[in-house]
């Protein structure tokens, strides 16, 4: 028999390519919007620049000290701060921007759709993500992922985000099972792998870039997403 029921995936960075698809909006938003002639002269030093900002304030949200709404628009407001440009009206519209195109990218991670095929036909598959639900709603569809999952549980209706337990919990409810059936695949060590573990569940550490980390506490731990398929 079969150990698990349910296989409960993140989705940014695990299965819609978030770097290549967030990369790609801001570099139209960069052409669009003139960037180069307002002083920000390197697209990839001010996607650099965004990437740690967007990091921290993304942080700062799952720790419940800035609110939705501030996230949305302070990672802008702070990037370009940084390049001396204060300007309500261009952070608010390049902000607009962004959230309308970024979602709408279809770049998913190598291997997405194959493992996804196969663990279908054993699996009850679940998406949990720590982003808006609107958001992921669009970009599961503009990549065509939708279709894999069972239910789509976004933890900001549980009124806490991975890690806290109440995420996972919200996720189990509604899923209608218990940890012990359950499997998480992330690519987060905090948010996906320590949080699965501290309500018992098994855990796949999807560590794309490093080398095997010794300090991540899951229960499997792969490079590439087909290395999955043998262990389920
Ligand atoms: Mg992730």
């Amino acid at each position: 028999m079969k150990k698990y029921q349910h296989i409960i995936f993140d989705l940014d960075h695990t299965l819609w390519d978030f770097d290549k698809n967030s990369g790609m909006a801001l570099s139209e938003i960069y052409e669009e919007f003139k960037l180069q002639d307002k002083g920000i002269n390197d697209f990839e030093e001010f996607y650099k620049r965004y990437k740690i900002i967007n990091e921290a304030c993304w942080a700062d949200y799952r720790e419940n000290k800035i609110e939705k709404s501030v996230l949305r628009t302070i990672r802008f407001s702070k990037t370009l701060e940084s390049y001396g440009l204060v300007d309500e009206i261009l952070t608010e519209t390049i902000c607009e921007s962004y959230l309308f195109k970024s979602p709408r990218k279809s770049h998913v991670i190598e291997g997405s759709y194959e493992v996804l095929s196969q663990l279908q036909e054993k699996y009850k598959l679940h998406i949990l993500t720590n982003g808006f639900s609107e958001i992921q709603e669009i970009k599961m569809e503009a990549s065509k992922l939708t279709s894999y999952f069972t239910h789509v549980i976004a933890s900001e209706h549980a009124g806490a985000k991975k890690p806290h337990p109440q995420a996972f919990n919200f996720a189990l409810d509604i899923i209608g099972t218990k940890a012990e059936n359950c499997i998480m695949i992330g690519d987060n060590p905090e948010t996906d792998i320590e949080g699965a573990t501290n309500i018992g569940m098994d855990s796949i550490y999807f560590n794309r870039n490093g080398e095997f980390s010794k300090d991540v506490n899951a229960t499997h731990q792969v490079h590439f997403l087909k290395e999955i398929l043998p262990l389920l």
